[in-house]
């Protein structure tokens, strides 16, 4: 591979990058929430940026910002078109990489292909989805399951914490809700879905390899842990007849992380990351606990028996503690398993661009893709981030580790041309 083409995509990555930084709802930090004025300064950048490499622009009814480039070669896949995408929200106080560089790579992959005179025998669209992160609305991929053709309509009536419901905040972008179900691509009219995003671990880092061949995305659940005991006096009622919630909510909590170690082998993980006391004072033994669970695994039969298995063992703290105890489900995502001939096209292109042979690896995060199956196969590339810090300011990842990725990119697409590809 030419390394001064490989930099030099690089460089222009980082520059991207660091414009699309600027835009922010909060002064001195990143926060850029889906349907926001720093999400419509970050679309009119990438939308700039997409019709500077020759792509036909347009924004759709869920503020996905598109843009496309007609087949170069005719042919039976001609009015097909291949997907590369990513988003451009962000959480709060985030990096700079996560999702916004899956959406730079698709944006150089297409100019390097025309500057290199690469005719495509199939269309390719790159795609800046708005909503991946969840963080404003209780609710992800709208953007992305809009083109999929996999929205909950019910979505629309979601509220921010501000009360303004989806269906408001699409309207106040410039956005038609009732154009939504126009919206969704057909099977036959795709080649595909591939994005390149961050690791967002430490696997890479550890490795030192650049980038990784994404095997699936993790199946994933999101639950509601309720305790309610017994509120009481913290100095008189005697230990052997309290009915304490929090004191309940602690075990269950170790019980969970020992489920979760039990499974690591197979990627089993499991968070407690929120948990709310009432009443939640000094002297008040606590009568009520709620928190929150997430669970996620390589499969879905490993998630579920996880989840199952965290269940039971609820039961039986709730009975010997005298608690109550519910855990509801708030929602389950199945495992997004990528497509053979999309990862066999992305291992033989980082192998090249890189000298080695890549590692698979499973995304523990969440990712576009798991809406985007619903329309087509899906293919992810991981690059390597720094100590695998992500969701976090200091989130990085090196010029050189870019201008790989792209190049890679690249060649996936050539790859996927195959034969129709004129180099
Ligand atoms: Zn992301």
């Amino acid at each position: 591979m030419n390394a001064e083409e490989a930099s030099g995509l690089g460089d222009r990555a980082e520059a991207m990058i660091d414009a699309l930084a600027a835009a922010s709802d909060d002064p001195g930090r990143l926060t850029r929430l889906y349907l926001t004025p720093a999400h419509r300064r970050a679309a009119d950048m990438v939308a700039g940026w997409m019709a500077e490499a020759g792509l036909a622009v347009r924004m759709d009814a869920a503020a996905t910002v598109h843009g496309f480039l007609p087949a170069g070669i005719e042919g039976p896949r001609a009015g097909k078109r291949l997907l590369i995408g990513s988003h451009i929200d962000t959480v709060v106080d985030a990096g700079r990489y996560d999702g916004n560089f899956g959406v730079v790579a698709g944006i150089l992959a297409v100019e390097a292909l025309r500057s290199r005179g690469i005719a495509l025998p199939f269309g390719i669209e790159v795609l800046a989805f708005g909503d991946e992160e969840g963080v404003r609305f209780p609710k992800t991929l709208i953007s992305s399951s809009t083109i999929a053709g996999a929205l909950d309509e019910t979505v629309l009536d979601m509220m921010d914490a501000d009360e303004t419901t989806v269906r408001q905040a699409l309207v106040a972008f410039g956005c038609d809700p009732a154009a939504l179900p126009r919206e969704a691509y057909r099977r036959a009219d795709v080649v595909g879905y591939l994005e390149v995003h961050i690791e967002q671990g430490p696997v890479l880092d550890r490795t030192n390899e650049p980038l990784a061949v994404v095997s699936a995305i993790a199946s994933q659940g999101r639950y509601h842990v309720r305790i309610r005991g017994d509120a009481g006096h913290a100095g008189t009622v005697p230990m052997a007849v309290r009915h304490d919630a929090l004191a309940a909510a602690a075990e269950v909590i170790a019980m969970i992380e020992e489920i979760a170690l039990k499974g690591a082998r197979a990627s089993l993980v499991a968070t407690v990351g929120a948990i709310t006391v009432r009443p939640g004072a000094v002297n008040v033994i606590p009568g009520a606990a709620e928190m929150s669970l997430d669970v996620r695994a390589a499969d879905d039969a490993g998630r579920d028996a996880a989840v199952a298995e965290i269940r039971n063992r609820v039961r039986q703290i709730g009975a010997r503690r005298g608690v109550v105890v519910g855990i509801e489900t708030v929602h389950e995502k199945p495992v997004a398993v990528a497509a053979q001939r999309l990862t066999r096209a992305l291992a033989t292109a980082i192998r090249t661009v890189t000298g080695a042979e890549p590692r698979a690896l499973m995304s523990g995060a969440g990712h576009d893709g798991q809406a985007m199956i619903h329309l087509t196969d899906i293919g992810m590339m991981f690059v390597r981030c720094r100590a695998g810090i992500s969701h976090n300011p200091v989130e990085s990842v090196s010029v050189e580790d870019m201008g790989l990725a792209v190049e890679a990119l690249v060649r996936t697409i050539v790859a996927l041309a195959g034969e129709g590809a004129v180099s």
